[in-house]
This record gives structure tokens, sequence and C-alpha cells, in this order.
């Protein structure tokens, strides 16, 4: 029986010019804007992004959204159906054991959390930054690593486009260093 296998791909580049089902942004818990990709993608997307984010606090997430849970509003004037906003943990170094696994669970739920969504929501294409390792501190090479591992668990149809969009050169290289030994 043929099954389909996901196609994880790598992309240098901007993600506010992806093409693709859902752009997912790393969001803050306020879901109301900040630096980074999540800066990009308001600027780009234009206010209806905002104006959802700020509907979603006056409802379900009146105290902001949890790390490593994910949440979609319209992608405004992006070349998306949908954002799906998720926020990433803050990396505390030097955590060991326990703590440091839960750190990394939190940063893997927000990859499944959003593939989750993009899936109910009937998505066949995902573009993913490379959450928290921006202004949240986390390592690249372990970021990617969590990155590669958690999204080819949970790819399933339909959602068989995975994208990373690699914003330079050193997370690019990271990323692809983490797909070459996912194997
Ligand atoms: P976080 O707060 O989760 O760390 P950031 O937006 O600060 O989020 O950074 C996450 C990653 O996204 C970083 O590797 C950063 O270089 C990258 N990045 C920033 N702007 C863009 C963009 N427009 N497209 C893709 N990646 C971006």
């Amino acid at each position: 029986m043929a099954t389909s296998a996901p196609l994880i791909t790598l992309v240098r580049g901007d993600i506010t010019d992806q093409q693709v089902d859902v752009i997912v942004n790393a969001a803050n818990s306020s879901l109301l804007g900040g630096g980074g990709v999540d800066g990009a993608i308001h600027r780009r997307g234009g206010g209806s992004i905002l104006a959802d984010c700020r509907k979603l606090r006056a409802s379900h997430y009146g105290r902001g959204l949890p790390t490593g849970r994910a949440v979609a509003t319209t992608a405004g004037k992006l070349q998306a159906q949908y954002v799906v906003h998720t926020v990433g943990p803050v990396h505390q170094p030097g955590l060991t054991g326990e703590a440091e696994r839960a750190q990394s669970e939190l940063l893997a739920s927000c990859y499944r959390e959003s593939m989750r969504l993009a899936r109910e929501l009937g998505a066949t294409s995902i573009a993913f930054p490379a959450i928290s390792t921006g202004v949240y501190r986390w390592p690249l090479a372990d970021g990617a690593r969590v990155a590669v591992r958690t999204v080819r668990e949970a790819a399933q149809a339909p959602l068989l486009d995975v994208r990373f969009v690699l914003f330079d050169d050193a997370a690019y290289a990271h990323f692809e260093q983490a797909l070459v030994t996912a194997g």
C-alpha cells in the first residue's frame, strides 16, 4: 500500500514570503505583537491579524496564550490561509535532568500543537520559523534538533509539506545538520 511520506524542506529567507496554508508565528504570550518574526508577520500581514489576536485576548485567552500552546488567526495580506501563533519557552541555561526535559518538551509542544491545529484547519502545508532561537535565546543546534525530531513524529496526512524558514546562514546550517542526523 502506498503511503505518503512528509516532505520536510529548508528555506533560507523570510517566512512572510512563503505561500503555504499556515505560517507559524513565534509569538509572545500577550499575542499583541513583538520583534523578530512576530513583528515581521504583523507588519506584512496588516492590522487584521492584530484585530484577531485582540479578540482572542478578549475571549479565550484573557491572560495570554500559555507557553507551548497554539492558536490560529487570519493571515491577513500574507500568502497563507492562517497564521498559527505559538509561544516558545525562554531558554534557561544550566537546567539539568527533569527540569531540562520539561523545558525541551515545551519547545516540542509548540511544533506539535501548531501541526495539530493546522491539520484541524485542513492545511496541507506549513512554514515554521526557528521558534525560541531569537530573543528567547534557545541555542540553535538544540532548537533545530527538537524542531526536526518533533515535526518528523507529528507529520501526518494531509499535512505533508513542512518547511523550516531560516533567516540566516547559521540557522540554516544547524537545521541542515539536524535533518542529516535524524536520517
Ligand atoms: P523567539 O522570541 O521565539 O526567540 P524571534 O522572532 O526573536 O522569536 O526569533 C526566532 C527565529 O526567527 C530567530 O532564529 C530569528 O533569526 C528568526 N527570524 C526573525 N525574523 C524572521 C523572519 N522574518 N522570517 C524567518 N525567521 C525570522
